[in-house]
Formats: structure tokens, C-alpha cells, sequence
């Protein structure tokens, strides 16, 4: 079988390796000539259009997947009226626009924050009474990353706000700094004590499996740290976890890993967002569970029977934002480097490190050492 995946970077090298295997080959798509997965698989150099470059790539799988959530809706329509797209289209279109994932959650009864839709100046100053301030502005579309976001903290800050993206009363956003985007969604900010993430695979036959929700930490809006089970999480909010995923598994009627994150509070959990693919997150289960999430996600698409989700032990994913590792670290038992082959950049994930450990003490230790030989 021939599993043709739309995007060429470090998810889709990463399906590849792990479909490869089982048996299984790959080609993948994306319109960058350089992208890294294609050091391990076939890539077909094109943009993301219906073009005859498409049509060759679509005669030439069987089954196809993406691995990232702005697949244009067009493109996965064309692909899903001729051979099967796991996730398929619905996954995409919820996921594409803030405001429409939202009330997804709502409709599925998993708790968002307070939000409200903004579209010009009125609807900016009035966010001041429906959310509350301190309030985040995002774009509805294309954020990622921490990207597209204005944090507001005061009424000041707000009319500020208010005259750099819509100056003038009636007319739409002014600002370009986004790509011009001019439709935001305005959340209440949450009083998180952490951020979990949940990443989770269904089947053609709709079996659901869960790995351990992780604790994740940020710096500079990109995630530099996954801690996977997350630490002290009750069985109750666990439960919670389970059972949100699998709400949303089944209203999409997914097939392949998805993964959701959320906010924890003091007083319950929040969800933030789900992503219809693999996630940075879930990096850790690919030496931390039985059956790391590339190969379930791969296993689903292909129609083969999901893998273990249990965990060997505690663990952790350490992203490589900009900066080398030395290999020295592979000294440290159960650590595991894995590099995507591209060039270093600031802010670029370049690879991540995973490390296994007994308990959180032994892991916390590992990742001081570690922390040592990034260079
Ligand atoms: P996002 O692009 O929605 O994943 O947001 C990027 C990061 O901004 C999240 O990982 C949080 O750390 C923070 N953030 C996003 N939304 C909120 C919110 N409503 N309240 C507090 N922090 C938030």
C-alpha cells in the first residue's frame, strides 16, 4: 500500500519512518524542494493547488493523509471524491477557523473560555464586556505557534489596539502584520496553573485508544517541553480528558491521531484547541508508549489494528528550537535523538530529544544533563 501525505516536513518524515516497517511506502507532497521528509521518501514538488502535479501524486497512492491542518478544503474535497483521506474533510474545516472549533466544543458540551467574534472597531472595544479584560485576540485563521495573537491587559492597551487594527469606525482591519487577516476572535484569558494536551487515534472500525496527557511548556510560543503521564493529574480530570477526546473522535468520525490541548485551572479544565494530525506533544511516545503516535496514526490510515498505547515509563520530549544537540547525550541511558535534517535556524524546530525514565525524579535529573549539551 501506497500512503501519499500532504506535507513534506519533520510529521510527515516521521509517519514515513515509522510506516516503512510494516511494509508500507510513502510519497509526500509540498510545494518547498528542501523539505525534510524528502531525504526519507519520495517528494513531489508542487503547490498546494488542483494541478496536474496533484493528479499524478493522487494516481499514484492508494490512501492519503496531512500533516498539518491547513490542507486547503479544496484540495482534500478533490482527494476525498477519489481515494480515501483519513482524517477526512471535517476535521480540516473545524480546525481551520478559531471561531467554528469553538462552537464545535460548545456544541460537544467540552468547556471553552468566554469568547467573541470581532470583525471591526465596534466589535474590538465591545469584546471590553462580553470577555472581560485581560483578553487574547487571535486571528480566526492561520495562528499557530502563538502567532496572529494580541494579548490585551488594559482599557488603554485596548484603544490602542483598537486604533492600530481598525482606525476607522466602519471599515475593516487595517492591519497587514498578520497577512492582512481581518476577522479575530477575542478569548477570555485563562488563569491556567498548566497547559495538557491529550493525543489520542481512532480506526476505521471506530476503536478509540488514548495515550497519557502530557504537561507541556512553552517558551516564545513554541513548546519546548512535554512531560508524559502529566504529573499528579487526578483520575477525575483524566476521566474528563478520555472523554472529551472521544466526543470529538467520534463527532468527526476520525481515523488517524488527533490531539487536543487544554488549559487546567484551579477549577476544572479549559480546551484550547485541537489539531487533526500528529502533534509536537505526542513526540514522546515514540520510545515512551508501546506503539509511539507516527505508527498508530499510520496503522489507522492504512486500516491496520491500532497498536499499545501504555507507556514503558515516565517521559519526556525535549524540542530542539534552533539549537543543536551533542551526541554525547546518547550517553545518558534511554534517550533517544531524533534529528529531521534541516539546517538551523532561530526559532525553527530542528528536532527533539525523548527520555525515558523510572519516576519524575530520575526524569527531571536526565533532562538537567541534558539541558547541558545543547549547544
Ligand atoms: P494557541 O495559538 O491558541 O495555541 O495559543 C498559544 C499559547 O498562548 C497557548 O499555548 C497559551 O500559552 C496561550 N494562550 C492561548 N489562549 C489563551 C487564553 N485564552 N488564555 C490564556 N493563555 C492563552
Amino acid at each position: 500500500m501506497k500512503i501519499g501525505v500532504l506535507g513534506g516536513g519533520q510529521l510527515g518524515r516521521m509517519m514515513a519512518l515509522a510506516g516503512y516497517p510494516m511494509g508500507l511506502k510513502f510519497g509526500l507532497f509540498d510545494p518547498t524542494e528542501d523539505s525534510c521528509g524528502g531525504q526519507v521518501a519520495p517528494l513531489f514538488t508542487a503547490p498546494f493547488e488542483i494541478t496536474e502535479a496533484l493528479e499524478k501524486f493522487v494516481d499514484e497512492h492508494d490512501v492519503f493523509t496531512y500533516e498539518f491542518e491547513n490542507v486547503p478544503l479544496e484540495l482534500a474535497e478533490y482527494i476525498s471524491q477519489r481515494k480515501p483521506l483519513f482524517p477526512g474533510k471535517d476535521a480540516l474545516y473545524y480546525a481551520q477557523h478559531r471561531l467554528t472549533e469553538k462552537k464545535l466544543f460548545q456544541s460537544l458540551d467540552i468547556p471553552v473560555t468566554a469568547f467573541s467574534k470581532v470583525d471591526d472597531r465596534a466589535s474590538l472595544l465591545e469584546a471590553e464586556s462580553t470577555v472581560g479584560i485581560p483578553f487574547i485576540l487571535k486571528t480566526t485563521t492561520l495562528g499557530y505557534d502563538g502567532k496572529g495573537q494580541y494579548r490585551v491587559t488594559s482599557q488603554e492597551e485596548l484603544n490602542l489596539l483598537a486604533d492600530k487594527l481598525f482606525p476607522v469606525q466602519g471599515e475593516a482591519c487595517k492591519d497587514t502584520t498578520y497577512g492582512g487577516v481581518s476577522e479575530y476572535i477575542a478569548e477570555a484569558f485563562v488563569n491556567f496553573t498548566r497547559e495538557l494536551s491529550i493525543v489520542c487515534v481512532r480506526d476505521q472500525q471506530g476503536e478509540c485508544k488514548f495515550y497519557s496527557p502530557a504537561e507541556n511548556d512553552h517558551r516564545d510560543g513554541i513548546l519546548h517541553l512535554s512531560v508524559a503521564p502529566a504529573k499528579g493529574l487526578s483520575e477525575e480530570r483524566l476521566m474528563s480528558l478520555q472523554g472529551y477526546a472521544q466526543k470529538l473522535l467520534e463527532k468527526l468520525d476520525y481515523v488517524g491521531v488527533l490531539s487536543i490541548e487544554f488549559f487546567e485551572t484551579t477549577d476544572g479544565l479549559i480546551v484550547n484547541e485541537y489539531a487533526p494530525r500528529v502533534h509536537n506533544s505526542g513526540h514522546w511516545s515514540m520510545e515512551g508508549s508501546i506503539t509511539g503516535q507516527f505508527e498508530n496514526h499510520i496503522r489507522a490510515v492504512a486500516g491496520l489494528p491500532l497498536g499499545d498505547t501504555n507507556n514503558r515509563s515516565v517521559s519526556a520530549m525535549y524540542n530542539l528550537v534552533g539549537h543543536d544537540v551533542d551526541r554525547a547525550a546518547l550517553s545518558i541511558p534511554d534517550v533517544h535523538v531524533h534529528w529531521y535534517g534541516k539546517d538551523i535556524k532561530p526559532k525553527r524546530k530542528v528536532g527533539h530529544v525523548n527520555l525515558l525514565a523510572a519516576d519524575y525524579e530520575a526524569l527531571e535529573a536526565k533532562i538537567d544533563k541534558l539541558e547541558k549539551l545543547i549547544k
